[in-house]
């Protein structure tokens, strides 16, 4: 059992609460209350979650569909495979809704001319950042699905599952995110531009919410492997999931083969 930061209680309900090293903003268990715990003043944020529309069963159902489906995968993926674990966890993110203008001095070369070219590049996002420090969760290819956004409610989470608090706290997501806006700003300009000489991104955060999303942490194992997958429990999709190398079976020499045979 981790150790306890301090004896602290809900601010809402009263209830105890337990703050792992490392963790800021805590939910109650009990009514589902996030609040920030900086010096002996709690500050209660607004909080959300995605609703859960995949239940145990329907996550078995997408693993296998997604097992069966795909040109890169084994032939034997779904027949050979064996689901070892399967638990559904609340994430905390943090989605900032943000207006980033990048205004840039840069040089054409690709045209063959060095045309020089001024101009702003103007998006809007919606950008999220996972606030936990540990763990390779894919943060950039999660859609993390507004669309199911609801009033965090305990009552409403999967049977079984869990949450984990955030360890990031939003000041330091708010830092994050703008950097992160920042370097996605300088990429997008390689395509109006080959050589960059300024760049200056101005980026106004209009709205910032703190939700826990459902994601479904799967592994399989395949001819003595084992594999990740992770499902979005909301929208039903497959973040990632690994594939096992080709096994080189018949199936697969045939369609090796017809793929030699058609390319010429
Ligand atoms: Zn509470």
């Amino acid at each position: 059992m981790p150790e306890l930061v301090e004896s602290i209680s809900c601010p809402k309900c009263g209830g105890p609460l337990t703050l792992a090293p490392g963790e800021v903003i805590v939910t109650c268990p009990y009514c589902g209350t996030a609040s920030r715990f900086q010096g002996n003043k709690p500050f209660i944020l607004r909080h959300s979650m995605l609703t859960a529309r995949v239940d145990r069963d329907g996550a078995l159902r997408i693993l296998e569909g997604w097992m069966d489906g795909g040109v890169m995968k084994p032939d034997d993926l779904r027949k050979a495979s064996r689901v070892t674990s399967l638990e559904c966890t609340y994430l905390p993110f943090y989605v900032f809704e943000v207006d980033a203008t990048t205004n840039y001095v840069g040089v054409l070369t690709r045209t063959g001319t060095n045309e020089r070219r001024t101009g702003d590049l103007r998006r809007d996002f919606f950008w999220k950042i996972l606030a936990r420090r540990s763990g390779d969760f894919p943060t950039r290819e999660f859609k993390l699905p507004l669309a199911f956004k609801v009033p965090f409610d305990t009552g409403g989470m999967v049977r079984d599952s869990r949450f984990l608090n955030a360890e990031v706290d939003e000041d330091e997501a708010d830092r994050i995110a703008r950097e992160q806006v920042d370097d996605h700003q300088r990429e997008l300009l390689r395509d109006l531009v080959d050589t960059v000489e300024s760049a200056r991104t101005s980026i106004e955060v209009k709205d910032a919410e703190f939700l826990h999303a459902p994601i479904w942490f799967s592994s399989y194992t395949y001819r003595d492997r084992s594999y990740p997958i992770l499902i979005d429990a909301a929208s039903g999709e497959v973040i990632r999931g690994e594939i096992p190398p080709p096994s080189g079976g018949f199936g697969e020499f045939v369609k090796g083969a017809a793929r030699d045979l058609f390319r010429r």
